[in-house]
């Protein structure tokens, strides 16, 4: 595995509980497939690769801002 899977908002309906085999990858082909706990809504390959990159920026901010420490 190439990144660290964080939970991808959906969509659909905003709900962040993405279901996928234990095996999942998303640089495999064929994608996926990855679904929404929520709606069902089964996320296409791009939008779910953009929803992982905005979550991993996400996280890295809050882990850099609890590095700083209380402001
Ligand atoms: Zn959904």
């Amino acid at each position: 595995m190439t990144q660290e899977l964080l939970p991808v908002p959906c969509p659909r309906c905003g709900e962040k509980q993405n279901t996928y085999s234990g095996d999942f990858d998303p640089d495999h082909v064929p994608f996926g497939p990855v679904l929404c706990m929520a709606c069902g809504h089964a996320f296409e390959r791009g939008e779910y690769l953009a929803g992982l990159e905005r979550a991993t920026r996400d996280r890295d901010t809050r882990l850099a801002e609890r590095r700083r420490g209380p402001r």
